[in-house]
This record gives C-alpha cells, structure tokens and sequence, in this order.
C-alpha cells in the first residue's frame, strides 16, 4: 500500500534560478527519489541551457527524475547579476508565473504527459521566496509547500520585520545610529542580536523607502504561512528556539536539514560554473590544516578596495590561501593587476580559481578555515565538516547567520562590517589558531552528524516529510 502511494506521489519542485537554490533543491530532490518519489525539476530556460550536458546526464542516470523549463521573463543576454535579482523575481513571477501555470495544470491532468512514463503530479515544493509558485498550484488543486533554503533564524527575523516596524525599532535613527544597539523584537534572540545582524537592506529602510528585496522576501515570508508546510534546511540541535518560534506561525514546520550531507547529489548536475579541478591536486601538496579557503559565493560582488585589503591580510596572516574568484565577481574593477597582485604571493602559497568544488574542498584535510560570506549553503557545508569559519556576509540572511556563528554556535568569528587588512590578518589567525574555535566547529559537526543519522531528528523529519507528501498524494 505504501508502495502504491510512494509510486503515485509526484513532486515538482520550483527553485529560485539563482546557484545556492539549485543546490538545495537538487539534494532535496535525490532524498524524494530514494524515497521511491518521482521529480520533476524545473528550471528556468535560461538556466537549463546553460547547464546543458550535466543536467540531461543526471536525468538519464535517474528514470524517475527530469528537468524541464519556463522562461523568467528575461532577455538571454541579460547578466542575471546581483543588482538585477529583484527585477528577475518579478519577471520569474509574471512571465515564468504564466507559464508555470499552463505547464502545471497539463501535469497534473491524469491525461497529462503521461507519454515519459511520469504520473501527474500530485504536489509542489515551491521555493519560499516565490509565493506565486505555491499559490499557483492551490489554486490548480495541487497541493503545495514551500521550502526556504535559508537558516530558521533568517526566517524568523524577516517574519519579526513588521513586528519591529510596529515596536518603533525599524527603522533605525537617521544615519543608523549605533549598529550595535540590541533588537529586542526577534523572539529568541534578545540577548544577543544587534542592529547590524537584521538583514542589511534593514539598514536603509525608512518611512517612505523600503529595499525592493527586503519587501519581497519580508512580503513572501507573511504569505507562506498559507502554504501547507515551510520546509527548512536545517536541524532542530542547530535552530531549536527558531524553529519552535516558526512552528507557531506556519500550519507545518520540517526541519530536514542538512540536506547536502543527508542526500549528496552530483554538484555538476546543478552547477552554473565548471568546477575547477585543479585545487584539490593542489590542496594535496600542503600540511594538514595550513590552508585557508576564501569563497564569497556566487552572487556578490567586490571592491578593487576591498580585493585589496583582504589581500594584504591574507598575505599578512601568512598562511597559504585558495580563493574563488568568478570572472564577474569584481565587476568593472577586475584588471590583470589585481591577478597579477595574488600571482606575486608565489604559486606555492596562493591560488586563485574562478569556481571550485565547495564540498570536496571543505572536507580536505589541508582546510585550516573557511572565510565565507555565510551564505546558508556555505555555512552548513563547514558545519557539516567541523571547519572553522570567518564570516564576512553581504546581505539577506548572511548579516544574521554570521551573528550565529560568532555568538551562538562559536564555530568561527563574524567579521561583519570591517575589511582592513590588519582586522583580516587578526580574524584569519586567531580562526586558523584557536583551539577552542576548533573544538566548537568538530562538536558542531559531531551533533549534526546525530541529527542526520538514522533515527536522528532529521532523519525522522524527512521520513515524517515524505509520508506527509504521500498523504497530499492521495
Ligand atoms: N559553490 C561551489 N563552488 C564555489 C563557490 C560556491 O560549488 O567555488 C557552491 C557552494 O558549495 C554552495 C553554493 O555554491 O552550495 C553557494 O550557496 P550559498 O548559499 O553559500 O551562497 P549564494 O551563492 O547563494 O550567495
């Protein structure tokens, strides 16, 4: 009988186009497959071209899995960079909405496409932050839950955001103020939340302004309280006070996390750069812990300023360093001298790739830490490997995810707001050198493997997942 239900169950599962969503989705959705679930993925158009190769090799390699396509509205030769997100989500929204919504009332028919051997599908797992993907498919009698691949605590606070309007707390005085001045209005946090750990786009709020992507994702995570059950990429050691703070907000809350280390699939299936190979060879030829590993993630963008100073640090706190840098990451400031500058420190001692694997290189015995801007993909992949981190966040949840990595976890130090290069010099050593930094990462990484582990919380969590999934089935 559970047989029958788990080959009838059908998830189509919506991301934001954007690399660190891809992932979390792709992991999420090797989970469905092993429970026996068939997946359809869906991309947008841009993005399946541009993966190619790598996404029909992994769905030839999994007959219940594909990958299909909408448009997100936009032209093909737009750069789909930082400064543009807000602009593809509302395009995503209009010109994706509309096509998402044909597709899936021609899925969900019985009749549908039943020609590949696919059922109809039977519930959607939208991303979070596009609530017109789960509002959609209520609306088209499809049943549907929203997955925020970000922390539970980032969650919390941008649900908190109104609270914090209406508690006089945002917006902060003219100028700012005193970033260091405690939030009291993010329940569970009081003790230890400042300012300058809300988002950064909190930072400009004022009576008549609001940052567009704050609106959007302060807007989308009110309207996901509709949707069936918020999923999270979590664990309830990790984010117990924030996740039983959201339990009480939304109709179901799933803490399935960490999905990377529970469900590893091929990074190359959902990866937008080609992995650069190299660095592990490289990694090979230096001591045990002596290396530090710098990636910023895929979307933000640097200064010649700021490539300058941590350079300076990085080569002032003398250890060797691998440093992800994306052709686009230094936007119109990138110049041969500035590569040239990092050639200089000498090839033993420095090496600079436009994209590497993450996970490989995390578990590396070399890896002494990892500066990271704490994105919520970045921060769990060195949990789960009990490396210590140096935070330097940019925006969205990364202001508050650091805060828990200096504050809460003590798995690393949080470097917000600062990028002089004796601060980058002091933070990098002290995170390469402290034993207790150390030990706090390894008994981070100890609980959470419990957590993963059968009969862990995880683990019964995305059991509990999937037979919630089967009954929506139905
Ligand atoms: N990543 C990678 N190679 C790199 C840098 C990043 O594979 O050189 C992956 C990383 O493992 C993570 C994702 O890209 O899964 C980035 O997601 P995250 O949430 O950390 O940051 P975002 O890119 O969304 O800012």
């Amino acid at each position: 009988m559970a047989e029958a239900a788990a080959d009838m169950a059908h998830v189509l599962v919506f991301p934001v186009p954007a690399q660190g969503h891809l992932n979390s989705f792709l992991h999420f959705s090797t989970g469905l497959l092993r429970a026996g679930l068939h997946v359809t993925f869906l991309h947008t158009d841009h993005n399946l071209r541009r993966l190619g190769a790598a996404a029909r090799e992994a769905a030839a390699a999994s007959p219940r899995l594909r990958f299909l396509s909408v448009p997100d509205g936009l032209p093909d030769d737009d750069p789909r960079a930082l400064d543009g997100i807000p602009r593809l989500m509302e395009t995503l929204s209009t010109t994706g909405g509309a096509a998402y919504r044909d597709l899936l009332a021609s899925l969900r028919r019985r009749d549908g496409r039943a020609d590949d051997g696919f059922p109809p599908v039977t519930c959607v797992v939208a991303d979070g932050v596009m609530p017109f993907a789960w509002e959609i498919a209520e609306e088209l009698g499809v049943p549907a839950i929203a997955y925020r691949t970000v922390s539970a605590c980032s969650v919390l606070a941008y649900m908190s955001v109104p609270r914090l309007i209406e508690l006089g707390e945002l917006p902060f005085p003219e100028g700012g103020g005193d970033l260091d001045e405690p939030v009291r209005g993010v329940p569970g946090m009081e003790s230890f939340l400042r300012r300058r750990d809300l988002p950064i786009e909190c930072r400009s709020l004022t009576e008549t302004h609001q940052d567009p992507l704050l609106k959007a994702v302060v807007a989308a995570t009110a309207r996901s309280r509709k949707a069936r059950a918020l999923m999270l990429n979590t664990t309830a050691s990790l984010e117990r006070s924030s996740l039983t703070h959201l339990a009480q907000e939304m109709r179901d809350v799933f803490a399935v996390g960490l999905l990377h280390a529970m469900f590893p699939a091929p990074a190359a299936a959902t990866s937008l750069w080609r992995h650069d190979d190299g660095c592990t060879a490289w990694l090979d030829g230096h001591a045990e812990r002596s290396v530090v590993y710098i990636s910023l993630g895929s979307l933000t963008v640097i200064s010649h300023e700021q490539f300058t100073e941590f350079l300076r640090g990085l080569v002032a706190a003398g250890y060797p360093f691998l440093w992800v840098l994306r052709p686009d990451m230094l936007g119109a400031s990138q110049d041969d001298a500035l590569l040239e500058a990092v050639a200089a420190v000498g090839e033993d001692r420095a090496l600079v790739v436009p994209w590497a694997p993450q996970r490989d290189v995390l578990r590396h015995r070399a890896v002494g830490c990892f500066l990271t801007h704490a994105g919520w993909n970045s921060t769990v992949e060195g949990v789960a490997e009990g490396v210590p981190l140096v935070c330097w966040p940019f925006f969205v949840d990364q202001q508050i995810n650091s805060r828990f990595v200096g504050a809460v976890w003590r798995n690393g130090l949080d470097m917000k707001d600062v990028c002089e290069r004796d601060v980058v010099e002091r933070t990098v050593r002290e995170a390469m050198e402290s034993d207790e930094i150390r030990r706090s990462a390894r008994a981070l990484a100890e609980q959470v493997e419990r957590d993963i582990a059968d009969g862990g919380s995880s683990a019964m969590e995305f059991e509990r997942l999937v037979g919630f999934i089967k009954e929506l089935s139905r």
